[in-house]
């Protein structure tokens, strides 16, 4: 039994989630009493490789050739399967991005593996690895096991795991360069898209009020933007609130928006599902309004209103405002 972690980086700046996923390979591996390495794929990685050199791992490899520059599914797929071939892991974990979605299916039906998506957390029991990952909407949590010989492939979710827990040591780097055809590549990569400026930062908020699906139609929100000025909070939501242009984006919060710690998060109809809740459950005090006592949002709050918001949010208001 061994570990690789496969980290993500683009034009040299780190996907954060990597480092996650390097915390929990290094934790499985100490549970399952084996070893974790790591690699990362680019071209010209020496300078990034060294910096996993202090890490508790038991070898780095720098994936290394001018076709792994941009980073496109046949050129990463052909690359770690020879990875894979030459180190032998059975176990091979990837942050999941986006970039991890697009190649890892491949990536494991081209070894006839599956790969297990969207992990939230794990156990060792009897020495044996159960993976757990949530089904509908959070309401349900599923336990997995491998069954016959790795490698094995699973993915974990933003926030699953805690980047600030990796292990210090020392790891040597081994340069692996990976045979690669232009012809093979399919893919022609055109330029990055960039994300425009965000005025909004919700990462420096002392209180969010989040609004979600709940809310029924965009002429309500005034009646969270009142609760939200009551407490001299930003207004932030979850994404359907967002996609359907309710409020802007840069005011979405979760896997695919802003990762937020404040005070206080108030989520007011909202249900809880998982890409929610990995981008504020490290707020400090947590209080959800909701009309559905299962809804999976009370299993992080600390503070639970189960009602309607139409009824708790005005009288919330008024009596905001009296204790002023
Ligand atoms: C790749 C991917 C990325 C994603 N990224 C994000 C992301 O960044 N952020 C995000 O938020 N989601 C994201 N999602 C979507 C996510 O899976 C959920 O669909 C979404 O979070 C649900 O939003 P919601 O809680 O507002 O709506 P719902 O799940 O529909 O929940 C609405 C809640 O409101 C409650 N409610 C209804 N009426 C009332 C009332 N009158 N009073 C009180 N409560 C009421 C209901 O009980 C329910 O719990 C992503 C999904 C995918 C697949």
């Amino acid at each position: 039994m061994s570990i690789l972690v496969v980290l993500e980086q683009r034009a040299g700046v780190w996907n954060r989630m990597s480092f996650e996923t390097l915390s929990a390979a290094q934790q499985l591996a100490k549970e399952l009493g084996t070893s974790a390495s790591a690699a990362l794929l680019g071209q010209g990685m020496e300078a990034l490789a060294a910096e996993l050199t202090s890490k508790q791992l038991e070898k780095v490899y720098a994936v290394d050739h001018d076709l792994l520059q941009d980073y496109t599914p046949d050129a990463y797929t052909a690359a770690l399967r020879q990875l894979i071939q030459q180190a032998q892991p059975s176990l091979v974990l990837f942050p999941h991005t986006y970039q991890v979605r697009d190649f890892l299916p491949k990536l494991a039906t081209s070894l006839g593996k599956v790969a297990v998506s969207d992990v939230v957390a794990h156990r060792v029991a009897s020495g044996e690895l159960v993976l757990v990952r949530q089904l509908f909407q959070g309401k349900v949590n599923a336990d997995l096991r491998f069954t016959g010989p790795g490698p094995n492939f699973a993915s974990l979710q933003a926030g699953a795991y805690r980047a600030d827990q990796i292990a210090a040591g020392s790891a040597p780097v081994e340069k692996f360069v990976p045979t690669l055809a232009a012809g093979e590549i399919r893919i022609k990569p055109l330029e990055l898209f960039r994300e425009s400026q965000r005025a909004v930062d919700l990462g420096a908020a002392e209180i969010i009020v989040s609004v979600g699906r709940g809310i029924k139609e965009a002429d309500n929100i005034p009646i969270v933007q009142q609760l939200a000025d009551v407490l001299g909070a930003e207004l932030a939501a979850s994404r359907p609130i967002c996609d359907v242009g309710w409020l802007p984006m840069e005011r979405q919060v979760g896997s695919s928006g802003q990762t937020v710690a404040p005070k206080m998060y108030l989520a007011v109809g909202i249900s809880g599902a998982i890409q929610h809740l990995v981008g504020m459950k490290g707020s400090r005090t947590i209080v959800a309004i909701n009309k559905d006592a299962n809804a999976p949002i009370f299993e992080v709050a600390d503070y639970g209103i189960v009602g309607d918001l139409f009824q708790v949010v005005p009288e919330l208001v008024e009596a905001l405002k009296k204790a002023k």
